[in-house]
């Protein structure tokens, strides 16, 4: 306890000069139009203008260091696993840092919420770098003529190997939204999602048996086998449905059971795939609570679905924006914690981070022959390392070196303990 409490105190005093600096004007430039490697982000499918979310700079004034020992802070907090999403809407009081939420389970939940002390210098976090959410669509065999939007089998199975092979896990929508990131220290959360609600994605089929099962080769059953194989890799995903999705032999109840019961996720594509710029407030809210709908009367009870993907990545008017979010239709009231575009967007990608906008989150397209889609990102992580989201280990944790705390969003930060560190050399 007492490391922490000196570790706030230094920090507390790191984000006063933080805010005196900014105060007195000085602009320290949070994001730029050009990454590091000196590419300029364009492309992204929707024509608003993309791109800065990709930068990092460092600040110009060294003052601001919190000198942080190796393996900071017995951690004392504890996280409700499922965490809500409301909670990141509680500002903590003045950007302070909450160190921690109370404790309310007994001494042996304590013990499981210790995660391993890791070494900084060595693991580097960095928990508002960039996440990548990666967008699909269906997954075709390869006489199926794959068009941007499609991944061919082998592609796919490639994607997950180098996915795993460079340090990346599977964590839920959910979970990173919350940014309640629980893989091991050093590797870097990733997000699939599946639009369109394509049997190529998902289907539940009939086997020999007469038992359903994934339709062999969809991306369902594709990570099932990867993560047979790979446990560490973590098995989830999250399809974003119109109304009928995943034609197959299964009830939209069956289909869904499956994949909740198995760690995946349902979210919203709105009910026809509109282009939601042409969709006036009650349009809006017919087109995505009909789907919420649909969810909620076919998932398994108390299933939640947390956010929508825009179709076409197309976006509401701005005056009806919010009705992406929250809305009702029929007696139903929805409420997501966030909105996914298609492509690379002005927005940062992590929770927690300054300019996290939950309405215009970025995801990049799972191909590679394009600027800003997945090939792309992975050849961008190479060459920038220290650009991408890096574990600390510890969910309750928010860990960054120092050079990138003004990232740091303090006032969404509730109920985690914000640990920000130097690095040497
Ligand atoms: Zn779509």
């Amino acid at each position: 306890m007492k490391g922490k409490n000196c570790l706030a105190v230094l920090a507390k005093r790191a984000f006063l000069i933080f805010l005196l600096i900014f105060i007195s004007g000085c602009t320290l430039q949070t994001e730029e139009q050009i990454t590091e490697n000196g590419a300029v982000l364009s492309g992204g499918e929707s024509s608003d203008g993309l791109d800065s979310g990709f930068g990092e700079t460092p600040p110009q004034n060294g003052s601001q260091v919190v000198p942080a020992q190796n393996g900071v802070s017995g951690n004392s907090s504890e996280t409700s696993g499922g965490a809500d999403l409301q909670a990141q809407s509680d500002p903590a009081p003045n950007g302070v840092f909450e160190s921690g939420s109370e404790t309310s389970g007994g001494a042996g939940s304590q013990a499981q919420s210790n995660p391993p002390e890791i070494d900084y210098q060595k693991v580097k976090p960095y928990e508002v770098g960039r996440i990548t959410v990666i967008m699909y669509h269906g997954v075709v065999d390869a006489e199926e003529a794959p068009d941007k939007y499609t991944r061919t089998v082998e592609e796919f199975k490639a994607d997950l190997q180098t996915l795993y092979d460079e340090g990346f896990r599977l964590v839920s929508m959910r979970d990173y939204l919350d940014n309640n990131i629980k893989i091991e220290a050093g590797k870097s959360p990733v997000v699939l999602t599946f639009d369109d609600g394509l049997r190529t994605s998902f289907s539940l089929v009939k086997n020999e048996d007469g038992i359903l099962v994934p339709r062999p080769d969809c991306a369902v059953d594709l990570i099932n086998k990867f993560a047979e194989l790979h446990p560490d890799f973590g098995k989830t995903a999250a399809f974003f449905i119109n109304r009928d999705p995943f034609a197959g032999d299964a009830s939209l109840a069956q289909s869904f059971a499956y994949l909740v019961e198995n760690g995946y996720e349902i979210g919203n594509h709105t009910a026809s795939h509109a282009a939601m710029d042409e969709l006036d407030a009650l349009q809006l809210q017919a087109e995505i609570g009909e789907v919420e709908k649909i969810i909620r009367e076919n998932a398994p009870k108390g299933y939640e679905c947390v956010a929508l993907t825009y179709p076409f990545g197309i976006r509401p008017k701005e005056e009806f924006h919010s009705f992406a979010l929250s809305g009702e239709f029929e007696g139903i009231k929805y409420n997501y914690a966030a909105a996914f575009r298609e492509g690379q967007s002005v927005s940062p990608s992590a929770p927690n981070r300054n300019g996290f906008d939950v309405l215009n989150l970025p995801r990049v397209r799972g191909s590679d022959n394009e600027e800003t889609d997945l090939g792309w990102t992975l050849r961008s992580f190479r060459d920038n390392p220290d650009l991408k989201y890096v574990s600390d280990g510890d969910p309750n944790k928010i860990s960054v070196p120092e050079v990138y705390a003004e990232n740091i969003d303090y006032a969404s930060v509730s109920g985690k303990e914000v640990v920000v560190y130097e690095l040497s050399g």
